[in-house]
């Protein structure tokens, strides 16, 4: 396993946050899994796994053995009448994944295109986008349990997912996912519920037009190339909060009191009684954030939901704005709005 002693996470985390990790280990094979583990174990030390570093806010240097997911391979497993099984290594890119998948002729993860990080973190937080969660194509993921020191494998069932969720963020140094295999319907449709997408191809709720996945890939690439910085250039993690879910009642309270409110009905699985999913970065636009600069750190100027680091800031300082706009947006709305990315601090 190749080892570098305290060394800089700034080019393994998307905020470019300049942290360090005491031992960053390259993990590029499956059996280096448990040898990390053990290894940590018999020296009493802590072990972190990163991926591509999209979804964390490094707030201070990591101590211990920091595995770095960088396991490479994707292949069809197998297919039955009605699905393609596609699995790939946890250190695979996601969106050249799903462009694999696609230039091999599987349809399906088209509307996650263009999410950072890798495919072993993909079920970690459930990704979603554009009307599409991976809960919705997930097969099965093969993980590394340190706690009994075996091999398992999850099905949907066992991953618990839910709105930005699974049992992983509940069990965080307990389990290391290797691999993770998808199903995708060899029946294809086109999956145009969400409305700037349906939008985008003159879908509406009578008729859905003719549309292949390549170009609904396409449209999402650019959709969401001119919505959100590009990390190379500016530091972020996507969407830094979540969209709040509140009750009914809640939210006619607040419809009332501001008419303007942005939000959705959920109608999904995971919420039986009615409920409405708030956009947070309206909210935090209403409180004069989008834009704002603190320092180094900031919030983007086009989409208030994305906090960015402009260059030689913290994670302590990004966290302490993250702090005021909390405070602000529950002194406002009474709305708590919880942190998206997994803090390290
Ligand atoms: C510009 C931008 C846009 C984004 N858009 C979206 C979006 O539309 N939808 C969305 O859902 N997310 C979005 N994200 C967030 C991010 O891309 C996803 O959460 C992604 O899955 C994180 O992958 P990663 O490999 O970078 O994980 P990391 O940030 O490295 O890790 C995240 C967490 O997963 C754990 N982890 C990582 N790999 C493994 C593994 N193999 N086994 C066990 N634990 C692991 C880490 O320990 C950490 O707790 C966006 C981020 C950015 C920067």
């Amino acid at each position: 396993m190749k080892t570098d002693l305290n060394a800089t996470l700034r080019s393994h985390n998307t905020f470019g946050f300049d942290v360090l990790a005491e031992r960053l280990v390259h993990i590029t094979d499956r059996q280096e899994i448990p040898a990390l583990v053990d290894k940590a174990n018999k020296d009493k030390a802590a072990w972190t796994i990163l991926g591509g570093g999209s979804n964390l806010v490094l707030a201070k240097n990591i101590p211990g053995y920091v595995g770095l997911m960088a396991i490479k391979g994707r292949r069809l497993v197998k297919e039955t009448d009605s699905h393609f099984y596609l699995e790939a290594m946890a250190g695979e890119n996601w969106h050249d994944f799903v462009a694999w998948t696609l230039n091999q002729g599987y349809a399906g993860l088209e509307n996650l295109a263009l999410i950072p990080g890798t495919v072993g973190a993909s079920p970690i937080q459930n990704i979603g986008a554009y009307g599409l969660e991976v809960a919705h194509v997930f097969d099965s993921l093969e993980a590394f349990d340190a706690q009994t020191q075996e091999w398992v494998r999850f099905n949907k069932a066992d991953c618990q997912f839910a709105y930005r969720d699974s049992v992983f963020k509940h069990h965080p140094h307990r389990y290391i996912v290797s691999s993770v295999c998808f199903a995708l319907p060899k029946q294809w449709q086109a999956n145009l519920s969400y409305a700037e997408l349906a939008k985008a191809f003159n879908s509406t709720a009578s008729a859905t037009p003719s549309v292949t996945a390549l170009a609904i890939f396409d449209k999402v690439c650019e959709i969401r190339q001119a919505k959100l910085p590009d990390p190379q250039v500016l530091g972020n993690a996507g969407s830094f909060f979540h969209n709040p879910i509140v009750s009914n009642e809640q939210y006619v309270q607040l419809k009332q009191a501001f008419p303007q409110l942005v939000a959705y009905e959920l109608s999904t699985p995971f919420h039986q009684v009615k409920a409405w999913k708030l956009a947070a970065g309206w909210l935090i636009d209403q409180c004069g954030f989008k834009g704002y600069r603190q320092g180094a750190v900031g919030v983007y100027d086009k989409q208030a939901l994305v906090l960015v680091n402009h260059g030689g800031g913290t994670g302590e300082q990004l966290l302490q704005l993250a702090q005021d706009i909390q405070q602000k947006v529950q002194e406002k709305f009474k709305v708590q709005l919880t942190i998206e990315p997994v803090i390290f601090q």
